[in-house]
């Protein structure tokens, strides 16, 4: 049985089964998402959420041309119907609406719908570039919710981007991407160590400690809990960095590659005496 989990709005439900349901309550909905650029088919996806907790994909499914046929407004678009988007489109679209529409359960479902999408062993690295693209232009910049996964599945296959032009378009279009791609998550692989005053590299997860990569300390494990591979002190490791130090030199950095370090020579074989 369904609950009020999964069906917010369960007590509507019989209006669409029933001729209870009329171009009233679509009507009075359409009132309230009077907006002209929302597709209808999303409208239709949003409506039918708020009745079943959930939404069709395919745009041809029988759920929501249902919705659609009820509408009293006919400003339905055939060629919407036939014009599929990709899946993850879909769940984007989704998302960035419910985020306008502020209904937290919808944003939780299409993200997670989106995920599993993004994650799927069957997204190219082209379905990806567009990911990049459509997600950084449909959600806010400061809503983080399915920019990281782009953002970290472009780092996870990075070596293979950087051969397609269409992701430095992405890079010169989205710089808020690239700021994500180059500093954060996979790149924030790092912690600080306050016994060797110095960034440790993490090998417990991959993913920055965001919760991403699946290892089972990433999601659970505070840093405190453990253990420095350079000091080998237990809780000494946290996230936050000492403050910004002005003209930090990268010697004090530990990281530099002197130029005139010797270079060590392997030591010359003596020549045996015949
Ligand atoms: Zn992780
Ligand atoms: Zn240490």
């Amino acid at each position: 049985m369904a609950s009020i989990l999964n069906a917010p709005h369960l007590g509507l439900s019989k209006f669409l089964e029933t001729s209870e349901f009329s171009d009233f309550t679509i009507e009075a909905t359409e009132n309230v998402v009077k907006l002209e650029e929302q597709q209808p088919l999303l409208i239709a996806r949003m409506i039918q959420y708020l009745y079943y907790g959930k939404y069709d994909v395919l745009n041809v499914a029988a759920g929501l041309t249902r919705i659609l046929d009820k509408a009293s407004s006919k400003v339905i678009l055939d060629d919407a119907i036939f014009a599929q988007d990709f899946d993850f489109e879909v769940h984007a679209d989704m998302y960035a609406m419910a985020d306008r529409f502020e209904i937290p359960a919808l944003k939780a479902l299409s993200a997670k719908n989106f995920v599993y999408e993004v994650r799927s062993k069957n997204f190219s690295i082209a379905d990806l570039v567009s990911a990049i693209d459509f997600v950084y232009n449909t959600t806010p910049e400061n809503d983080f919710g399915l920019r990281k996964w782009v953002a970290y599945r472009a780092q996870q296959v990075e070596h293979e981007l950087v051969r397609h032009e269409d992701f430095k378009t992405a890079l010169k279009d989205h710089p808020d991407f690239a700021w994500d791609f180059a500093t954060k998550y996979a790149k924030a692989n790092y912690l600080w160590c306050s016994h060797c005053k110095d960034t440790i590299d993490l090998v417990e997860c991959r993913c920055g400690f965001s919760g991403m990569c699946g290892d089972a300390t990433c999601a659970t494990g505070a840093p405190a809990a453990l253990q420095c591979t350079r000091c080998k002190n237990w809780g000494k490791l946290q996230r936050e960095l000492p403050p910004l130090k002005e003209n930090l030199t990268l010697g004090e950095l530990g990281r530099t590659d002197e130029p005139n370090a010797p270079i060590k020579r392997s030591p010359k074989k003596k020549r045996r005496l015949s």
